[in-house]
């Protein structure tokens, strides 16, 4: 019998800017205070890019609509684009989109919530593009300052995603108020919209994780054991072709992967997880030890599926024919490209 396969990603992680209009309760990402705020220059960009190692994905996340809140934040943002010579966010990325594809990087995008147009703009500049859906429980407390965080307009996004036949990445963050019951609804909202579109290649099941300075520091992380029942209901509601991915920085896999998990999502050898930055990612050898015995294959940001069935633009087509095999994986050459 064939032994399962249980896949990962190598990146580059790029935080745009850490400005967002939200103000999740368990964020430890967004800058609060004016010192903190952060947008990466286009020069430490290009030094990211340049020194990928093996990596073949550019992953970019960013605070949602930095733009669009009244926050002193905002002004920074905009004027500091201003500066630069970019109107928005959006228009930044794209470029930063194409020099990381320039650089041998396929870029996936995950700019919060964004409408057909914006996704439009992004699509042939990305290899797929990314959303969490987080949970369809509306009015928790944790999202009571977050419009982005909004179900339905999420799920908006990821339908327009579908429609544009984007690959999508979307997850569920588990412990921030919802009961299991929205957890189940979240599972099956996806499940509708991968069956009308069939565009979802993996949904993350990622546990809450509480960080200083926020207002969630001292509420409990969700149990191994709660965790490990999402994804066995998970692997029970998502049809097999949508691989179910379990940060491997943040849990232990293996047992999750017996339940049905089959991807570890994207690691860094040059940044660290910029969202969970005091949970270091192992490096490739130890992953293949954590899943043994199970064999561990490296993808890319666009899964083996969508590669096959060619859901890319011509922007990407030379990058995806360089780095991908006859099966859409990861093609390992005998000079180690
Ligand atoms: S939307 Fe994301 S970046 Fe913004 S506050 Fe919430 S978790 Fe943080």
């Amino acid at each position: 019998m064939k032994t399962k396969c249980v896949t990962f990603s190598k990146n580059v992680f790029i935080p745009v800017t850490n400005v967002c209009r939200n103000a999740c309760d368990y964020c430890g990402f967004r800058a609060r205070r004016l010192e903190d705020a952060y947008i990466i220059q286009k020069k430490e960009f290009l030094t990211l890019v340049k020194t990928k190692g093996a990596a073949t994905e550019a992953l970019f996340t960013a605070g949602e609509k930095p733009e669009l809140s009244n926050h002193p934040l905002s002004s920074f943002f905009k004027k500091n684009m201003l500066y630069s010579g970019y109107s928005s966010l959006l228009e930044y990325t794209k470029e930063l989109c194409k020099l990381a594809i320039k650089h041998g990087l396929l870029p996936h995008c995950n700019l919060g919530v964004l409408g057909k147009e914006e996704l439009k703009e992004l699509r042939e500049g990305n290899a797929s593009m990314g959303l969490m859906l987080e949970t369809t429980a509306a009015e928790l407390e944790a999202h009571e300052n977050s419009p982005g965080k909004n179900p339905k307009e999420r799920l908006k996004t990821i339908a327009e995603a579908g429609e544009l036949k984007i690959p999508f990445t979307t997850g569920l963050l588990i412990g921030i108020g919802e009961e299991k019951e929205d957890c189940i609804r979240s599972l099956e909202a996806i499940k509708s919209l991968h069956g009308k579109y069939g565009h979802i290649q993996e949904v993350i099941i990622q546990p809450f994780i509480p960080k200083p300075f926020t207002a969630m520091w001292n509420k409990k992380p969700p149990s191994f054991e709660e965790l490990k029942e999402v994804v066995r209901v998970a692997r029970e509601i998502l049809p097999e072709e949508v691989a179910i991915q379990v940060p491997p920085n943040l849990t232990s896999p293996l047992e999750l992967i017996e339940l049905g998990a089959s991807d570890l999502g994207g690691i860094s050898e040059k940044t660290i997880d910029y969202i969970n930055p005091e949970s270091p990612w192992p490096g490739e050898e130890e992953l293949r030890k954590i899943v043994a015995p199970f064999e561990l294959r490296e993808r890319l940001p666009i899964y083996p599926g969508f590669v096959k069935k060619g859901w890319y633009s011509e922007e990407i087509r030379p990058l995806i024919e360089w780095y991908a095999d006859e099966e859409g994986f990861r093609l390992r050459r005998s000079d180690g490209t």
